[in-house]
């Protein structure tokens, strides 16, 4: 660790852990891992170009995939883990390799070329903060609202919305 990186410990082998929170040296150390562990991956299941190219690193959705799996692979083949867990592992491959197909499918990018990252920008101005409380207000209001109706309907039971039999 240097100087400048944080005092939060790298995540123990099989742990998760969120990229945005690593500091510079733990995610040098992830990085070099995780290119390690995606190129044992590709090369030991055969995986193709259109479930993950040699772009992977450039996209964010990508390397979080990736890195789940990887993670999961730690934790499912850990030696403390039950017999039946790396079937399990393969289970849980071969629905991220689906979700990998589609990332890449939806990016564009192959085995020869990588298309940058066609960011989706949302209006995040003051007409967008104004409109979205205002959801969120009238949301709350309509749950208290829907709390006391229940509160009072519970004191003067459900089949008599007089309250006289009460
Ligand atoms: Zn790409």
């Amino acid at each position: 660790m240097t100087e400048t990186s944080s005092p939060m410990q790298p995540p123990p082998p099989g742990q998760p852990f969120k990229w945005d929170k690593l500091s510079a040296d733990d995610a040098h150390e992830q990085w070099h891992r995780l290119r390690t562990w995606v190129h044992w991956w590709v090369r030991t299941y055969g995986v193709a170009p259109s479930v993950i190219g040699p772009c992977w690193f450039k996209h964010a959705r990508i390397v979080e995939e990736v890195s789940a799996l990887e993670r999961a692979h730690e934790a499912f083949f850990d030696p403390a883990a039950p017999g039946s867990s790396p079937v399990m592992w393969h289970r849980e491959m071969e629905l991220c390799t689906s979700r990998l197909r589609t990332h890449m499918n939806n990016l564009g990018c192959s085995l020869a070329s990588h298309q940058a990252e066609r960011l989706v920008v949302w209006p995040t101005g003051r007409a967008y903060l104004e409109e979205s409380t205002e959801w969120f207000e009238a949301n709350v209001d309509h749950r208290e609202e829907a709390a006391e109706q229940a509160a009072i309907t519970a004191v003067i039971g459900v089949d008599d919305p007089t309250g006289v039999t009460k």
